[in-house]
């Protein structure tokens, strides 16, 4: 059994835990697409982990954790991880990495940082991990394969090749020092004996798995908004968030996936830049903010304060459908307790006329939201372990929005731990 976890609409809708949740249970949990630019937040029985670029599987002493060929894989991240990981009481945990995965090299962070500078107040508000020069040199073809590795005269000749036209924008566009070619082939290659050991055909590896019933969970990062083909584009990321893309970020047959669970948070938020409709501002959004999460909503990588927002059902629905959703689990709505009444967004009104249809990014621009205002509930709902015992409010907020969306709300998050779920 394949399932894939996936974010509905921006990103930070609580994927780690739903993650580590259906971990428990899971052979082998895959990464297969992103890299360290953005974060889950995981609470368990060994404490509280930041995790950017590991599978979440990483806390079950079976599972398998995949970093899929599709990720942009960044080796002293990776490194980083390791010991922090160590530090706090997971030893030896069970990696395999993907024999064609790419180098996230450090010019890429280079590139990102000199980037997002060059474009000043048009900006993206970029974590300057280096994802977007990697993706762009990877469909370039100037990226480098993790196996090139192992063959050192190809990997210094596509170093060589690669600096050669990064030193042209260095010197014209930048006006930054020329990387040395050298330098950084004796960076990379230290790398070789580091990450030898887990790496492994994992196409070859998943197909066995498939065929022996195994297991199988993919985890994906960010959300359907952020996809560069179907999201907020050019606000978006830089590889595929979709569920879709798990069978090529991984190499798996596409029907192989049978369930998508997509996580959708009890209200909005987003980082970056871009139109965010259902955006609040002010005491309003701090109230939100303060209160979100599991600290408060502010970005696992940055640190920085996260845009804040109501629930959005155009935006959610768009998401889950192109996610393929089978199930919603939806999260943190715990949070919501403090409110009097609930806003949700049911439609964007664009020159007057109100829709449901998630809009292309330059009408996303002149949409304004349409928001239905919910009776809060007025408690705590953390502790409540069964659907019937949610105040009526709560039940009521679920299903309304399950109806607005078109896709069955099975799984209710009400606190950050592990335990704090409800199945319906
Ligand atoms: P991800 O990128 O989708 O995994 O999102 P994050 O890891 O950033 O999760 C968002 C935050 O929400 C984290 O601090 C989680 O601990 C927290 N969280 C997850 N589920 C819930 C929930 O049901 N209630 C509350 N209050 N916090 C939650």
């Amino acid at each position: 059994m394949v399932k894939a976890i996936v974010g509905a609409c921006w990103g930070d809708e609580g994927k780690g835990k739903i993650t580590d949740m259906l971990a428990a249970d899971a052979d082998i949990v895959i990464r297969f697409q992103g890299g360290s630019n953005a974060g889950h937040t995981i609470i368990n029985d060994y404490g509280k982990f930041s995790l950017h670029q590991m599978p979440s599987g990483i806390f079950n002493k079976n599972t398998v954790n995949i970093i899929g060929n599709g990720v942009a894989f960044n080796v002293p991240y990776f490194v980083k991880e390791l010991n922090y990981l160590k530090e706090n009481g997971i030893h030896d945990p069970k990696i395999l990495i993907s024999d064609r995965v790419q180098l996230l090299m450090p010019y890429h962070i280079l590139f990102d940082t000199y980037e997002e500078a060059r474009l000043s107040d048009k900006q993206f508000g970029s974590t300057k991990s280096g994802i977007a020069p990697f993706y762009s040199d990877k469909y370039a073809k100037t990226g480098i394969q993790i196996c090139d590795l192992f063959h050192e005269d190809i990997l210094r000749e596509r170093i060589n090749s690669a600096c050669e036209i990064k030193n042209i924008l260095l010197e014209h566009l930048y006006k930054k020092p020329k990387l040395d070619p050298e330098k950084i082939f004796s960076e990379v290659i230290e790398y070789k004996e580091i990450i030898a050991p887990y790496i492994v055909n994992t196409a070859e590896y998943l197909n066995k798995a498939l065929k022996e019933g195994k297991n199988i969970l993919l985890e994906g990062q960010l959300g359907a908004l952020k996809d560069p083909d179907h999201g907020i584009f050019p606000m978006t990321t830089s590889s595929s968030t979709l569920a879709g893309f798990a069978s090529i970020g991984a190499g798996i047959p596409p029907y192989a996936i049978e369930k998508v669970y997509t996580v959708a948070k009890a209200y909005s938020s987003a980082v970056g830049g871009g139109a965010f409709v259902s955006e609040i501002f002010g005491d309003e959004a701090n109230d939100l903010r303060m209160r979100g999460g599991d600290a408060g909503e502010f970005g696992a990588t940055t640190g920085r304060p996260r845009r804040m927002g109501w629930f959005d059902c155009v935006a959610t629905r768009y998401g889950c459908m192109l996610q393929g959703t089978t199930d919603v689990a939806f999260t943190a709505i715990d949070v919501l307790g403090y409110l009097d009444e609930i806003p949700v967004c049911v439609g964007y009104e664009i020159d007057g006329v109100v829709t449901k249809e998630f809009p292309v990014t330059p009408l996303l621009e002149k949409a304004k939201p349409v928001f239905k205002v919910l009776p809060g509930w007025k408690c705590d709902i953390r502790g409540i372990d069964k659907y019937e015992d949610l105040p009526e409010n709560a039940r009521n907020y679920v299903e309304f929005i399950e109806k607005e969306i078109g896709y069955p709300i099975t799984i209710v998050s009400n606190g950050p731990k592990r335990n704090e779920i409800i199945y319906r």
